[in-house]
């Protein structure tokens, strides 16, 4: 595998984890010699990285929304194009509102828990279910509620199999959608990431497919779908929206213009 390039600011990251030292201590302590032990340590993750190896992995940590999430290479990496449907159900769910504040929100293949941690914070009496298939996202997932000081369900299910009968006023997800042989999973931090969580092994609408077509049987009169997808998906999520039943179908774009959330509404 070719050698990654290593920049400054990665450097820097990394020095602050072997050293436990703030980015403002580094900075004001510019002369200090780092310890043999942690010269070591520093130079093993430096090797790592230029194997390839994600700097979330390396540290342990990411953040999203403004908060950090635990991560292992169990779970994908949080992502800020995620932040979008974030910001979307949050609106739809309505953080001022007291009477949404009973609002049931599921997350289907939470991985690190991000997104379900992140609504049950933000929306802070709206009760959160999330789901993923993998006992060890799950894990991880637990674990980030724990340090983050909010209750979430985490069920361990395949989507919806192993979830009770139950409705939900809003369900999201971010599921895998890079098609197979997509030349992205061959690429940088994709390659250390758990496949399940990027791919379908099929055509990258599988998952999606899916989760469109069930969802409509787990959403209250009125309650919302609204998932993540790829780059060249819009047009194709429409039409399994419109298919499914869907109405009021959203698409919104990100900061690139491109469309990478969508969603619809059940009719009442
Ligand atoms: N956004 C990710 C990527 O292509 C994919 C995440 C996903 O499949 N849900 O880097």
């Amino acid at each position: 595998m070719a050698r990654q390039h290593i920049c400054a600011a990665e450097a820097r990251l990394l020095l602050g984890q072997v050293s436990g030292r703030s980015a403002a201590w580094l900075e004001a302590h510019r002369e200090e010699a780092l310890a043999p032990p942690q010269l070591a340590a520093f130079n093993a993750l430096v090797e790592r990285r230029a194997a390839g190896e994600p700097v979330a992995y390396l540290l342990g940590t990411r953040e999203f929304y403004g908060r950090d999430f635990a991560v292992t290479p169990a779970v994908l990496i949080p992502r800020p194009e995620t932040e979008l449907l974030v910001e979307l159900a949050v609106a739809k769910v309505g953080a001022g509102d007291t009477a949404q504040r009973a609002a049931r929100i599921l997350d289907l293949g939470a991985g690190s828990g991000c997104i379900a941690i992140t609504l049950a914070l933000e929306l802070s009496l709206t009760r959160v279910t999330a789901v993923d298939v993998s006992p060890a996202a799950l894990a991880v997932a637990r674990d980030n509620a724990t340090r983050l000081g909010v209750a979430v369900e985490f069920v361990e299910s395949n989507w919806f199999a192993g979830l009770r009968e139950e409705r939900f006023d809003l369900i999201v997800a971010n599921p895998p959608y890079v098609a197979s042989g997509d030349s992205h999973l061959a690429q940088g931090d994709l390659r250390f990431e758990p496949a399940s969580a990027l791919t379908d092994h099929a055509d990258g609408l599988a998952a999606i497919r899916h989760i469109v077509a069930t969802a409509p049987r787990w959403l209250k009169p009125g309650g919302w779908l609204l998932f993540e997808h790829g780059y060249d998906q819009a047009r194709a999520v429409r039409d399994l929206l419109v298919g499914a039943g869907f109405a009021d179908i959203e698409q919104h774009s990100d900061l690139a213009g491109i469309v990478r959330v969508s969603g619809g509404r059940m009719s009442d």
